[in-house]
């Protein structure tokens, strides 16, 4: 018995718990929404990393104080004395130097530097007697400063230009423009300058604001890249009094939507969850692809507010994405992680939690949310060792098929039997195929195994029908998984199973989910239609509890349906439950589908699903799945009622169960 346990959801809060409410609303929003909308058109004045700030200031440094000594050779030129051509160099290269030295901060330096320059405007506007050719000077250093990307640096030359140009043109205009003209009229000559100044910032700005953009944010999405997020967490996770959350969001089997696909779809599907993402959260939440497959965002609020986004990103996905002529339905696992919990620290602590969070929801059957408790790590670690040992479980002989018959519910006959996988963990003891097929899933391994499954059951199934009497048309179903229907590869497993056991295509039928085969349609159809023109059927396993709508099970290459067992639990509780049974029957026989039920434990229900015409059943009221040796045991008492059924099961035992007294998967 393994120790893993179901994951922690966190109680979703209604859609007015994330809504503000009226009152709150009016005075700030649109205030609020338009400061946000400039922000946005604005660079971000992200700090430039140091080794890139380093070289561009070495350069502008150097730069400033060769133009001090510039200056002070072309006040000579102009006819300064050596003392005023000495005041205009130490005017500009005293800041100049102060940037070069390493006593001051990175700010301080910056800022000096930034003085400097704009000195060295002001100066060579007045040695060239304010000619209006000298004031491009300062177009020339506002562009140096732009390269600092920084938002002081750039104010200081603003403020340094509109003092110059107004309190300067004022007092003293003959140091500032050159004509006469210009002197009598020194407001009007300051704005026509201010206006040009503005223009030129404007195009730095657009040009820095582009530099941050590539820096930070995805190509393929437009959305924000891990750089950002971790920025932008980063400065929320400095205010302290502010609950932030992370949501992790990973895409479902993407490798298989990619390797089935194409680069091409996969992109796609990327750019749709990227869009629906962005659609979902609130106004200043932030969302960002981490990489590959990998989204993130950033929610103002507790882990409750966040899982409730994330639920709602999970329901929005759902819709069907078209991508050339391809329906594609994407899933995704969620994980929250709330920056209150005593594991979250910094930004890199809260994304390790979401991750991990994510990693249990993916491991726990995926298409879930799930929040960072602190039990997390540990199950994840155990999870994490599970992957490791399922690399080996094949080779060491580790699995087992155990066999659930499928039998005539009128007569308790064995028409068939599915093939459940068990594993004997060296250590753990039996582990669930619950608990193990989507770690399978994830690290890949699940395509070996599922052939391996078939090829054992297959071999197994032909076994008994030439040794067991009563057995000869015994028939085989077998789970598949969706990585496995996205294998290329899928046919040529089935045909090989076949080929190597003599098992008939028609006594082989292949068991998937709903979700599984809603996940990407017309791929699914051509891997089940070609098993189909072999011989082989297909079930839908677990109706009624993905999206059981109609005009999608018409659409579905299917043969048969199995009706969940959640179904045939409620029968005999109550007639609503009766009814809805029936429903699924008569939709299935319209669609001409076989019908068998699942999960049927007591006789009433039996008796209810005979009266309504159900043929086929399958539950613990029968058998429970039963090793090789259990099952020949089982099969020899064959052509059992079921009253006689419960006897022999009770003396037979459940030789398969993983511990779990309920049965529940
Ligand atoms: P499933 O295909 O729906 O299989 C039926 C599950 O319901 C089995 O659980 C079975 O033991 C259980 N069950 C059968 N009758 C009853 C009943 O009367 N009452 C109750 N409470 N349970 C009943 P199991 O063996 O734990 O398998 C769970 C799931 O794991 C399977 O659900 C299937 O989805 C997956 N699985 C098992 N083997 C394989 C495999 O070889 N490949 C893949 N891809 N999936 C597998
Ligand atoms: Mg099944
Ligand atoms: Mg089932």
């Amino acid at each position: 018995m393994t120790a893993i346990h179901a994951p922690v959801r966190a109680p979703v809060p209604s859609v007015d718990d994330l809504t503000p409410n009226a009152a709150q609303l009016q005075p700030v929003v649109p205030l609020r929404v338009l400061l946000h909308r400039l922000r946005s058109w604005l660079p971000e004045g992200r700090k430039l990393p140091e080794a890139i700030w380093e070289r561009r200031h070495r350069g502008i440094t150097q730069f400033a104080l060769l133009q001090a000594a510039g200056i002070g050779v072309f006040a000579l030129l102009r006819g300064y004395s050596v003392l005023g051509a000495v005041a205009d160099v130490l005017v500009v290269g005293f800041p100049a130097a102060m940037g070069a030295s390493t006593l001051v901060g990175r700010q301080v330096r910056t800022m000096s530097v930034t003085v400097s320059l704009m000195f060295a405007s002001a100066a060579v506007v007045d040695v060239a007697g304010g000619v209006t050719e000298a004031h491009f000077h300062f177009f020339v250093m506002l562009g140096i400063v732009s390269l600092y990307q920084d938002w002081s640096a750039f104010g200081l030359c603003i403020l340094i230009v509109v003092f110059h140009h107004a309190v300067m043109g004022l007092l003293s205009p003959a140091r500032v423009y050159g004509t006469s003209d210009a002197w009598n009229h020194p407001v009007q000559l300051a704005f026509v300058h201010g206006g040009f100044v503005l223009s030129a910032s404007i195009t730095h700005l657009i040009a820095w604001k582009a530099s941050e953009q590539q820096e930070l944010s995805d190509p393929l999405t437009r959305l924000r890249n891990r750089t950002a997020f971790v920025e932008a967490l980063d400065r929320r996770l400095g205010v302290p009094s502010r609950a932030v959350s992370v949501l992790f969001v990973d895409i479902d089997n993407f490798k298989s939507i990619n390797d089935s696909g194409g680069h091409h779809i996969g992109d796609i599907a990327l750019r749709h969850v990227a869009q629906r993402m962005v659609g979902v959260v609130r106004d200043g939440d932030l969302v960002a692809r981490l990489g590959g497959d990998e989204f993130a965002v950033l929610v103002s609020g507790n882990a409750a507010a966040a899982s409730a986004i994330g639920e709602r990103i999970s329901q929005n996905l759902q819709a069907p994405v078209y991508a050339d002529g391809r329906e594609l339905f994407i899933q995704a696992s969620i994980g929250v992680a709330d920056s209150e919990l005593a594991g979250s620290r910094d930004s890199a602590d809260l994304l390790r939690d979401a991750d991990l969070a994510m990693y249990l929801a993916k491991s726990s059957g995926k298409n879930q949310v799930v929040t960072y408790t602190a039990g997390v790590d540990k199950i994840v670690r155990e999870r994490a060792a599970l992957a490791a040992d399922i690399r080996h479980a094949l080779e060491s002989g580790q699995f087992e098929v155990h066999y659930q018959p499928l039998v005539d519910g009128n007569t308790g006959r064995v028409r068939g039997v599915e093939a459940l996988l068990r594993w004997n963990h060296p250590t753990r003891g039996l582990v669930s195929p619950v608990d193990f097929i989507p770690i399978a899933e994830e690290t890949g391994e699940i395509n070996v195994i599922g052939a391996w499954v078939l090829q054992t059951a297959a071999s197994q199934v032909v076994r008994w029908q030439r040794q067991l009497p009563g057995c000869r048309e015994l028939e085989l179903s077998v789970n598949l998984s969706p990585v496995q229907l996205r294998d290329p590869d899928l046919l040529k497993t089935i045909t090989s199973a076949l080929v190597a056991s003599g098992l008939k295509a028609s006594e082989l039928t292949l068991e998937v989910t709903e979700g599984m085969l809603l996940q990407d349609l017309e791929l699914s159809r051509r891997q089940l239609d070609s098993a189909r023109a072999l011989g082989a059927r297909v079930a839908i396993d677990d109706f009624g509890t993905g999206y059981s709508s109609l005009s999608y099970l018409a659409k579905l290459p299917a043969d048969e349906v199995k009706i969940d067992r959640s179904f045939i639990k409620e029968l005999g509780d109550h007639p609503g439950a009766i009814a809805l049974v029936k429903g699924i029957i008569d939709m299935a026989r319209a669609l001409h589908l076989d019908i068998l039920a699942e999960g049927v434990e007591e006789v009433v229900q039996q008796d209810i699903l005979s009266e309504l015409g159900c043929a086929r059943s399958q539950g613990y009221l029968f058998s429970r799945p039963l090793s090789v040796d259990a099952f020949q045991t089982f099969a020899a008492a064959g052509g059992l009622s079921p009253a006689e059924v419960i006897a022999a099961a009770d003396a037979v035992g459940d030789a398969s169960r993983p511990g779990r007294s309920d049965g529940s998967a």
